[in-house]
């Protein structure tokens, strides 16, 4: 029920996540796939009406933003799932805002 996340990297052009993770009662040690559902997250818009999410828009503005740090494309696409994950395990739905 509790793992602790080792490690955790994007396969598969961004679809999958591997993470490598440690059980916290007896440390074994195991690997997870996890792919995005099929229950897509919708965006609340400040004018209240909602759009699907889209990954490459997230990308494109963190991309802009770290264009002059020495921050890579894997890095990004690993900053995204995390947020991606985070939000999922939320709700279905994300304010423009809050994202
Ligand atoms: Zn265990």
């Amino acid at each position: 029920m509790d793992t602790k996340v080792i490690d955790s990297r994007t396969i598969e052009d961004g679809q999958t996540i591997k993470r490598r993770r440690e059980c916290e009662f007896c440390n074994n040690r195991f690997t997870t796939f996890e792919r995005r559902g099929t229950t897509e997250l919708l965006v609340i818009k400040k004018d209240g009406t909602k759009e699907l999410y889209e990954r490459q828009k997230i990308k494109k503005a963190l991309l802009l933003s770290f264009a002059k740090r020495n921050i890579d494309n894997a890095n990004v696409e690993n900053i995204i799932n995390d947020l991606e994950y985070k939000w999922s395990s939320e709700a279905n739905e994300i304010s423009s805002q809050q994202i």
